[in-house]
């Protein structure tokens, strides 16, 4: 197969934030034409030869559209033999449950309140129970799984439900095997950190994944692929959040201080008080490598 990239190809009605990847056979047939607008969040995967209409695939899964071109270069090299490109369907990818939606999101304001003791802490506008969560502010998020999947966002609500419940990320369902009681894990490089001197043990921000979805997980994403190793552990407890940081303006204004994704240890309440997590991070022990098939 060959490829072929234009940044700017002569059309008729020029569109300046449009690239082209055209994927031709080694017998020089267009297979497939791919293009992404610089804003549109979709690669839009047109495959002429094969009489399928355009299919729009999110940018966050390159993935799929070499999937979509495979597929295609199989149906029309079986063309002749009275294949048609009806067989190409892609294989709609389930969204995983921890997997935020567009949907979701709520406003958050925020302000600091002084406490009993005199000290500032952060809290909402409108406090409600359920505000506080091992400690922290935790982010308000609705759980209706509404709207676009983000791909690259976690629903604060599941993800901090799947780690205290030991609940697979990617179906919802108790990850734990009932057999030994153990709870499979996929770490990666990004989610997990060791901790220093303590063997088989570390962090992560990456909830279980139980032993029916590892296959999918591993086979479907693209990250997962790159770094990742699969373990089962005896236990988890909370030990960390990720947030986003606060400092107290005037009148107690909450002002963000630019820090995203701050790991703050639940050990550290000078902290917890200025910050609005948005994951919780549990500790992981006696992790023992699981064989994949
Ligand atoms: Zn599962």
């Amino acid at each position: 197969m060959g490829l072929r990239l234009y940044g700017d190809r002569p059309d008729p009605f020029p569109r300046s934030d449009r690239f082209e990847l055209v994927a031709h056979s080694r017998g020089g047939w267009e297979v497939a034409t791919v293009t992404v607008g610089e804003r549109s969040g979709y690669f839009v995967v047109s495959l002429p030869s094969v009489g399928v209409a355009a299919q729009m695939v999110n940018v966050d899964q390159p993935y799929a559209v070499v999937g979509l071109i495979l597929a295609a270069l199989v149906a029309q090299a079986g063309q002749g033999q009275g294949m048609t490109g009806a067989a190409l369907t892609p294989t709609p990818l389930r969204v995983p449950y921890v997997i935020a939606h567009a949907g979701e999101a709520v406003p958050q304001r925020l302000r600091f309140a002084r406490r009993p003791l005199g000290r500032l802490r952060l809290v909402y506008d409108d406090p409600r129970r359920g505000d506080m969560a091992c400690g922290v502010l935790r982010a308000r998020v609705l759980n209706n799984r509404q709207g676009a999947p983000q791909w690259r966002k976690l629903n604060t609500l599941r993800q901090w439900r799947c780690m205290l419940k030991n609940l697979c990320q990617v179906c919802g369902q108790d990850a734990r095997d009932p057999a030994t009681g153990r709870v499979p894990w996929i770490t990666t490089a990004t989610a997990f950190r060791v901790i220093p001197d303590v063997p088989n043990s570390g962090y992560t921000s990456a909830p279980a994944t139980c032993r029916a979805c590892i296959p999918e997980s591993l086979g479907t994403c693209p990250r997962l692929h790159m770094s990742s190793a699969v373990y089962t552990v005896a236990r988890s407890e909370p030990a960390a959040v990720l947030a986003d940081m606060f400092s107290p303006g005037p009148g107690g204004l909450a002002v963000h201080t630019g820090e995203h994704n701050v790991l703050v240890g639940l050990n550290e309440p000078h902290l917890l008080r200025s910050a609005l997590a948005t994951q919780l991070l549990v500790r992981i022990d006696d992790m023992r490598p699981l064989k994949v098939a």
